[in-house]
């Protein structure tokens, strides 16, 4: 008799994006979800990577929760608000992963570590190599750039100089530049 082998479940591609100063402006230890806005365009942008098939998810570096700022819970709400807001033009994320350790913790979660990503993959069955991140800082294209993704660099007005200088000093080029969400994930989807 013969078996046929178990056909491998096709592993998804990700678009990972980091929280804020990415989908919204970036308020320094945001405690309360009521003044979390989103930058305009984001819900249709992520709405568009799933229309291509790929899971959305989200990992940020929350060391508030650490510094004793705020509370998982708060962050918990944070991420509920976030995605209400993402709903009403056809967005989601479909996971949300967190760090709450402080810089000094040491910890492997916190980007540029890649533990988080690594979670998502196993939890969510992604394929890291054809996946994707999408933020606004070096540690962000870093974290990708260790697990061999494309990497974009959303820049919005004024933050320009600075993040310019974070990513000559780490030697990072990202594969994208756009100067919204929606412009970034539109240049990731167009390179295949
Ligand atoms: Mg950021
Ligand atoms: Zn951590």
């Amino acid at each position: 008799m013969e078996v046929a082998a178990p056909l491998a479940r096709p592993r998804r591609r990700a678009l990972f994006v980091d929280r804020d100063g990415t989908l919204n402006p970036d308020l320094h230890y945001l405690k309360d979800a009521e003044r979390l806005e989103l930058y305009r365009g984001v819900g249709r942008a992520l709405a568009l990577a799933h229309d291509c098939g790929w899971a959305v998810v989200c990992v940020t570096n929350q060391s508030g929760v650490e510094r004793g700022f705020y509370t998982e819970a708060d962050v918990a709400r944070i991420h509920a608000r976030l995605n209400d807001r993402l709903a009403r033009s056809g967005g989601r994320i479909d996971a949300f992963y967190h760090c709450p350790h402080a810089p000094e913790h040491g910890c492997r979660c916190r980007k540029p570590g890649t533990e988080l990503f690594e979670r998502a993959a196993t939890d969510l069955e992604l394929d890291l190599p054809t996946s994707a991140i999408l933020g606004d800082r070096v540690l962000d294209a870093e974290a990708g750039r260790r697990l061999g993704m494309r990497t974009a660099l959303v820049r919005w007005p004024g933050h320009d100089a600075e993040v310019a200088a974070e990513f000559r000093a780490r030697g990072i080029v990202p594969d994208v530049r756009a100067d919204s969400v929606e412009g970034a994930v539109r240049r990731l989807l167009a390179l295949g």
